[in-house]
């Protein structure tokens, strides 16, 4: 691979650059803090019109047929910014399962659709006693006709007020073996009893609880063959962890300098102690997303590097942010946008968010066995 600079990656990172300027107003943050959904409808259109939403996916298919590594540039610089883009970031990494795995009619109905930014997804995966554990999910699908009907509840599915489908783990054959009776499904919101509640976190960010009562969906709403569910979402998962946390550490230190510049520490050795410590943890994630992504364009997508850039960069995240903040002393302690805020209160945001990095999309314990065995070639632990 090549790490030198490409001019023409440096011409769209600064092309995004231009438009978090514009785009990126204070309506949006405001209106992202008050529903706690990392999520902007304006702005995700607006993200649209540039073209950016699956830019790396055939023209066939309504991209623009980019190199991946482009569009993760244009993600960096949007994520470094602190723009609202999980919308775009989930629904593109279930376009990515439904490129691969969806039916034809599927592929035709809903890629150029969420290109244009016209259709959200959502992950139903963790239910409330099945998070590491995903394949033992008790979500039910039973063949209905034609259809199936759909009964369970789902926890942590983020973005399930605002998404149009919810790309559901289910369990359709109850007497295989955990791993195998499990099917994929998109399964409209506005399908009647379909119901999702929020659920905050610490840093203020809503997911949900999502319910689901006798909802009928037809056939066509099935993802890849009844029974591959697992399978497809291992796939789908190759997509999910990556570089990104390198675009949040950029974001820390750039509040850091900015705090330090503005208190006058800019010159004491022990906060630039801190700050380059930092800043090396971002160059590291940043290398370590290069390197995912360069090896997910390889066939046969190599889920193991993005789950190591996951591991290193929200390690990175909360070891940088919980160091930085302590030197920040009480202004660390004000919230972000409340009266007397300095950019420490973007540091403890940060800081927030760094304590359930290491949860969502795999904990780095249980991702750390998954670099042990597919990495490092190391045996199996005893209790799984
Ligand atoms: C903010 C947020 C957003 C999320 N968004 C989504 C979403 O959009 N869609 C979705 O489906 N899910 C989502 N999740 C769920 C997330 O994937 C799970 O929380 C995560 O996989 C952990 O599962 P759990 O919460 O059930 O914890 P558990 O699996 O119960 O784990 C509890 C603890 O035990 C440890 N542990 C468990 N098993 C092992 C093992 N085998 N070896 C070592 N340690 C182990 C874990 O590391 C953890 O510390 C989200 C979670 C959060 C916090």
């Amino acid at each position: 691979m090549d790490f030198g600079t490409d001019p023409q990656v440096e011409d769209l990172r600064a092309e995004a650059r231009a438009f978090v300027g514009q785009h990126l107003t204070a309506d949006v943050v405001a209106r992202v803090r008050e529903s706690g959904n990392y999520h902007d409808a304006e702005f995700h259109r607006a993200l649209a019109g540039k073209g950016w939403i699956g830019a790396h996916w055939p023209v066939e298919e309504g991209g623009r047929g980019w190199p991946r590594s482009h569009s993760d540039v244009v993600y960096e610089e949007l994520a470094a910014a602190g723009a609202p883009v999980e919308g775009w970031i989930i629904t593109q990494i279930i376009g990515e399962a439904i490129r691969r795995e969806g039916s034809p009619e599927m592929k035709e109905r809903m890629l150029p659709a969420v290109t244009r930014g016209e259709v959200l997804f959502a992950l139903g995966y963790s239910e409330p006693g099945s998070g590491s554990d995903l394949a033992s999910v008790q979500t039910k699908a039973v063949p209905d006709g034609d259809g199936w009907i759909i009964n369970g509840q789902k926890i942590f599915t983020t973005m399930g007020s605002e998404a149009d489908h919810i790309f559901l783990l289910a369990r359709t054959e109850p007497d295989l073996p955990k791993h195998a009776g499990l099917t994929l499904f998109l399964v409209p919101t506005d399908a009647p009893g379909f119901e999702a509640s929020g659920l905050f976190t610490l840093s203020g960010q809503r997911t949900n609880v999502t319910h689901y009562a006798d909802i009928r969906i037809d056939d066509s709403a099935r993802i890849g063959e009844r029974g591959r569910g697992w399978e497809i979402v291992n796939v789908a998962l190759a997509f999910e962890r990556g570089g990104e946390f390198a675009a949040q550490l950029r974001r820390l230190v750039n509040a850091a300098i900015g705090w330090g510049r503005a208190a006058g520490r800019d010159a004491d050795p022990r906060f630039l102690a801190r700050l380059g410590r930092a800043q090396a943890q971002t160059r590291v994630a940043r290398l370590l997303g290069a390197y995912a992504s360069w090896s997910r364009a390889a066939p046969g997508a190599g889920a193991v590097e993005g789950t190591i850039a996951k591991v290193f960069g929200t390690e990175a995240l909360q070891d940088a942010s919980r160091s930085l903040l302590e030197a920040t002393g009480a202004d660390g302690l004000v919230d972000i946008g409340t009266v007397g805020a300095t950019a420490a209160a973007e540091m403890q945001h940060l800081y927030r968010e760094s304590q359930i990095a290491t949860i969502y999309g795999g904990t780095s314990e249980v991702l750390k066995t998954v670099i042990a065995q597919q990495r490092l070639a190391l045996p199996r632990p005893r209790n799984r």
